[in-house]
């Protein structure tokens, strides 16, 4: 286990575009504003959602199959963090999505994801970049020490 301190540098507060993808555009908006360290949070509601689990035996991302449905969903609850991946930006973000009758579905946030509204908060942290490679054990583009 390790870990590095960061300070808040400051904090954004802002809309994502109808229609927009949530991953992309949280990635966009980081890359356009050189946000390199973080932490996301958004609220609102979507056009669709695709949701990922980490198949731990393969070692890959399984879609839940349930509800790859064009359905909308409110996002109950989404927060990830921002850190490098391939030389860039990159949000790694998880949702609680709900459905009209309160059911909740969770997992990772992958392409296909569509905003209907979505609020967001991005706090900028100031310190040393964290950045991705790929773990050996997991297979996952984890953070490297
Ligand atoms: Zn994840």
């Amino acid at each position: 286990m390790w870990g590095k301190t960061y300070n808040i540098k400051n904090i954004y507060m802002g809309r994502l575009s109808y229609d927009g993808d949530l991953a992309e555009e949280i990635n966009n908006f980081c890359s356009k504003n050189d946000i390199k360290t973080g932490w996301v949070s958004v609220i609102g509601a979507l056009k669709t959602v695709r949701l990922g689990f980490y198949d731990q035996d393969r070692q890959e991302y399984v879609f839940l199959d349930d509800i790859h449905s064009d359905k909308p969903f409110e996002i109950s609850s989404c927060s990830g963090n921002i850190s490098i991946k391939d030389g860039k930006p990159f949000a790694h973000i998880h949702i609680v999505a709900s459905t009209r009758d309160g059911k909740c579905y969770g997992g990772h946030v992958m392409p296909g994801t569509k905003i209907y509204a979505g609020e967001f908060m991005i706090q900028v942290f100031a310190g040393e970049e964290l950045i991705r490679g790929v773990d050996e054990i997991t297979g996952l583009p984890l953070w490297q020490e």
